[in-house]
């Protein structure tokens, strides 16, 4: 296996692939106050396994086109979607989030949490924001500095990991350069990071190793992994997912 198949297979079956919850998704939606009159057009970017795609399902009413790059997570959100009764409400699609075959305003909502900056966030916006309709809406999570300043040790790794690294201030004027117009802003607490992604990742670890024979490829993602979580805890006070709430104008 390659080290991005040891990697997505880590993830698999877990509620998230990312920091997010639950209470986060919905704290979102309840900024958007989306209509529910009609039947809206939505799609997830970067949806994983889908669990924020089942709670949307759940909430609107809506068809939403659930994309990610890797089939692992999208058989297993259709699964959990067919056990929900949720199937016809969710039809997924194996496509890379900067080449999609979605029409000129076509879609009511962008949703997407911690998946823009795979494609860079506005590069993310330039291109999703011609697949929404004037005044649709788009519900993103982007890694963001949540202090105006901080140690070099986690400057210098956010600008080599993602050089986008930025405050929300920056991210709302991106969003206001590209047309849209901010209409919430949060961001997760350590909760979301802690309890609900990186707590049930390292629960995994164990049964990933035996998979995996303890081989050396294996080891390094599990370890890669743990550095990561320690840099969170030494550094949980500069930097979070910021949550955009926005609309296209
Ligand atoms: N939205 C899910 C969540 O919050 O649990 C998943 C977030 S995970 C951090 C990022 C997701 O983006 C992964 O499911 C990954 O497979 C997907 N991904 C990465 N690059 C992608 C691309 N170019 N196109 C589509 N999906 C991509």
């Amino acid at each position: 296996m390659t080290e991005l198949e040891l990697i997505i297979d880590l993830h698999k079956n877990s509620e998230r692939q990312g920091p997010g919850s639950e209470k986060d998704t919905l704290r979102a939606l309840d900024l958007l106050n989306l209509p529910t009159d009609q039947k809206l057009k939505v799609a997830d970017m970067g949806c994983g396994s889908g669990g924020q795609t089942i709670l949307l399902a759940k909430k609107l009413n809506a068809q939403i086109r659930a994309v990610d790059l890797f089939p692992e997570f999208l058989e297993e959100l259709n699964e959990k979607a067919q056990k929900l009764g949720l199937g016809d409400k969710i039809l997924t699609l194996e496509k890379s989030i900067d080449d999609l075959p979605f029409k000129n305003e076509e879609l009511d909502l962008i949703w997407s949490e911690g998946a823009i900056y795979n494609i860079g966030f506005e590069n993310g916006l330039k291109i999703w924001s011609d697949y929404l309709k004037m005044g649709g809406y788009l519900a993103v999570s982007e890694i963001t500095w949540i202090s105006h300043s901080r140690p070099k040790e986690i400057e210098q790794f956010w600008k080599t990991e993602y050089p986008e690294v930025d405050v929300a201030s920056n991210k709302i004027k991106q969003l206001e350069n590209n047309g849209f117009t901010l209409v919430g802003y949060f961001y997760l607490d350590q909760e979301s990071w802690i309890e609900t992604y990186y707590k049930p990742l390292q629960a995994r670890f164990g049964t990933f190793l035996k998979r995996h024979n303890n081989s050396e490829l294996a080891r390094k993602v599990i370890e890669d992994y743990q550095a990561e979580i320690d840099l969170y805890h030494k550094f949980k006070d500069y930097y979070s997912y910021g949550f955009y709430l926005a609309k296209k104008n």
